[in-house]
């Protein structure tokens, strides 16, 4: 079922789960350990995220370097289809521009097809971590409107070969990512909305949104989205800080801000053991409050600490 209908069909918030696959060399049951206890709480989906490969240089007998390209977390497909049949629970697959052709685009959306996944989120994707801008490969999308379009082309019954005769439609509903406090390359907010206002008018079904920390940040968010003309169901994704180390990575790695009174309680926590209850506790409070104003899902990034996020959900429903 398309994450829509389980939007339009919910009678409360629904939740949703979000897992990264596995490094390459590792098997799926890492996977069922992380999921097992979460999908007890019945989430209505679980987003599969998607990794671009990145360059490695390895060293050579004769002291040279060959730059070789290396995917760490390979599987997104499978393990969607892997995630449905094990639970009956919708998978959406992550698909990024970065490190794609569109024929391999194409590829990857047929064979979502044939196992029946009928959610894809389109993204971009980053630069790769030795690269400051983001390029996209020979025959690759730049932005994520590109790919959005490749897909609804796709429902469409237009494939790439454009004189394919009665082309199968397939069925995908799309969400596209959006940024509360803003995308950290567009150079201001209204600018971002715009851009993300152009990916719904081109056939986004919804967003999810980037993580937040303050509630504000994403009630605001939706204001200034409804204001521009942005209807679609904006779905908040939250997790929990659980070290002390959080305090400077996400903010580096995500663009977002931490509000003061939780760096405030965090930096008074002598073990990450400590840290993690205020993070709990912090995210609880956040998902009473969005919950209450009526949300319609609570997406929770579960990388890491999955018993964080039972936890906060015990206590929700
Ligand atoms: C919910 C969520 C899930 C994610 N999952 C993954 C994942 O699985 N794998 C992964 O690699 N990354 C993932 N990301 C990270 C994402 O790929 C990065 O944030 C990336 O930098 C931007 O992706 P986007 O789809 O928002 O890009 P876009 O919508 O293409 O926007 C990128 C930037 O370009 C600007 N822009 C957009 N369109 C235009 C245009 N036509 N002309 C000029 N500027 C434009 C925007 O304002 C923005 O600054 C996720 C992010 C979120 C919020």
């Amino acid at each position: 079922m398309k994450v829509i209908d389980h939007i339009n069909n919910a009678v409360g918030t629904l939740i949703s789960f979000e897992i990264l696959p596995p490094l390459k060399g590792k098997g799926i049951n890492g996977i069922w350990e992380h999921l097992d206890p979460l999908v007890e709480f019945k989430p209505a989906f679980i987003n599969v995220t998607y990794h671009r490969s990145e360059s490695m240089f390895k060293r050579k007998p004769d002291g040279t370097f060959d730059k070789v390209e290396v995917r760490k977390r390979p599987g997104t497909v499978g393990i969607c289809t892997a995630i449905m049949n094990r639970y009956k629970i919708d998978a959406v697959a992550h698909l990024i521009c970065g490190g794609f052709s569109r024929q391999e685009t194409e590829d990857a959306l047929i064979d979502l097809n044939f196992v029946g996944i009928d959610n894809v989120l389109v993204l971009r994707g980053d630069a790769p971590k030795n690269e400051s801008f983001f390029e996209p490969d020979p025959g690759g999308h730049r932005y994520a409107i590109e790919l959005l379009q490749q897909v609804v082309n796709m429902n469409n019954g237009i494939y790439l070969e454009e004189d394919l005769k009665n082309a199968v439609k397939s069925n995908f509903c799309i969400g596209v990512a959006g940024y509360p406090e803003k995308h950290f390359e567009a150079p201001n907010m209204q600018t971002d909305l715009q851009f993300l206002k152009a990916k719904v008018d081109g056939g986004a079904d919804y967003i999810t949104t980037q993580m937040f920390f303050d509630n504000k940040k994403y009630f605001s968010f939706v204001q200034s989205c409804r204001e521009v003309g942005i209807n679609v169901p904006i779905i908040p994704g939250i997790k929990p800080i659980t070290t002390r180390k959080q305090l400077t990575v996400i903010p580096r790695t995500f663009h977002v801000d931490i509000p003061e009174n939780l760096s405030t309680e965090i930096l008074k926590c002598k073990t990450d053991a400590d840290v993690e209850l205020v993070g709990q506790e912090w995210l609880l409070e956040q998902s009473r409050e969005l919950k209450k104003a009526g949300v319609p899902v609570l997406h929770y990034y579960t990388l890491g600490k999955p018993h964080v996020i039972a936890n906060v959900v015990k206590e929700l429903i």
